[in-house]
């Protein structure tokens, strides 16, 4: 299992309970990831190869990548590598959100198109993106940034002066309560953010909606076909595990 998401962490749950023989891959982005129920390992594979070497070493019969929809690059490799192993792939992965009436969604390719679509006018902005794609917005130096990010910062380019932003340390699922409250607090008059799907990190889309702040949603990266499904019940049913989580 390739993880870093809840919906990672559900199946790894519903594995270790029905006793399959697992291993659950983390890249090592966090310094405290959540503990898994089956055997873990943390650390890039070493790129297709590698990932390929691992499978065949660990004698791999299934792969399902419960990435986040924007880890493109290890998605990438996953279905390279599957197909030169010979082992079969499954992606489960969120459906991505849709708008529905009340959303002031404005729909960029990237973070690049995410930077330009800021307003030129001084604005004060919620970049819910994580911390690994933060500096184009940073350079944008009219705006005032709030990040919410796991790990306390250690990267000097996130240590704000209070007159730029401000970090709020917060691990999801969020509420809408919760992040209706946060975006008042600070003032928030944009938000930027991937379409990541999921219920836990749609909370802050919903209290955009409700105070109607305008969102700039980043499309998902290109990764090439896979299976793919949106369940975690899907996923033990492809798995040949009767689905009942
Ligand atoms: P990425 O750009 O697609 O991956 C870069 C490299 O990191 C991969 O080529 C691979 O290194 C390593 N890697 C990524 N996921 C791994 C995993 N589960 N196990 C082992 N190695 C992994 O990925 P990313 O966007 O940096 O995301 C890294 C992790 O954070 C992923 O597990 C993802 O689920 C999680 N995450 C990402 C986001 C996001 O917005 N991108 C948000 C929330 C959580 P090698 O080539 O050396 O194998």
């Amino acid at each position: 299992m390739l993880g870093g998401t809840l919906d990672a962490s559900r199946l790894a749950q519903a594995l270790a309970q029905a006793g399959v023989d697992g291993i659950f891959s983390y890249a090592g982005r966090t310094s405290a990831p959540i503990a898994q129920p089956l055997p873990t390992r943390v650390g890039g594979f070493g790129g297709v190869a590698g990932l390929q070497t691992f499978l065949q070493t660990e004698r791999i019969t299934h792969v399902v990548d419960a990435t986040h929809p924007f880890a493109a690059q290890m998605s990438s490799n996953a279905v390279l590598a599957c197909a030169g192993a010979g082992v079969p792939l499954l992606a489960l992965e969120r459906p991505a959100w849709q708008a529905q009436s009340g959303d002031v969604w404005h729909h960029v390719p990237d973070i690049a198109a995410a930077v330009q679509a800021l307003p030129t006018e001084p604005a004060r902005v919620f970049l819910a993106i994580g911390r690994q794609q933060v500096a184009p917005f940073l350079a944008c130096a009219q705006h005032w940034y709030l990040l919410r990010l796991v790990d306390p910062v250690v990267d000097s380019i996130l240590d704000l002066p209070a007159e730029r932003g401000h970090v709020v340390l917060d691990r999801g699922p969020f509420t809408v309560e919760s992040d209706r409250a946060l975006l008042q607090a600070h003032g928030i008059t944009h938000i930027a953010s991937k379409n990541s799907g999921g219920a836990g990190a749609q909370a802050k889309l919903l209290a955009a909606r409700e105070l109607g702040l305008p969102v700039i949603l980043i499309d998902r990266p290109f990764i090439p076909i896979r299976h793919r499904v949106h369940s975690v019940n899907d996923a033990l049913r492809w798995l040949g595990l009767v689905g009942s989580y």
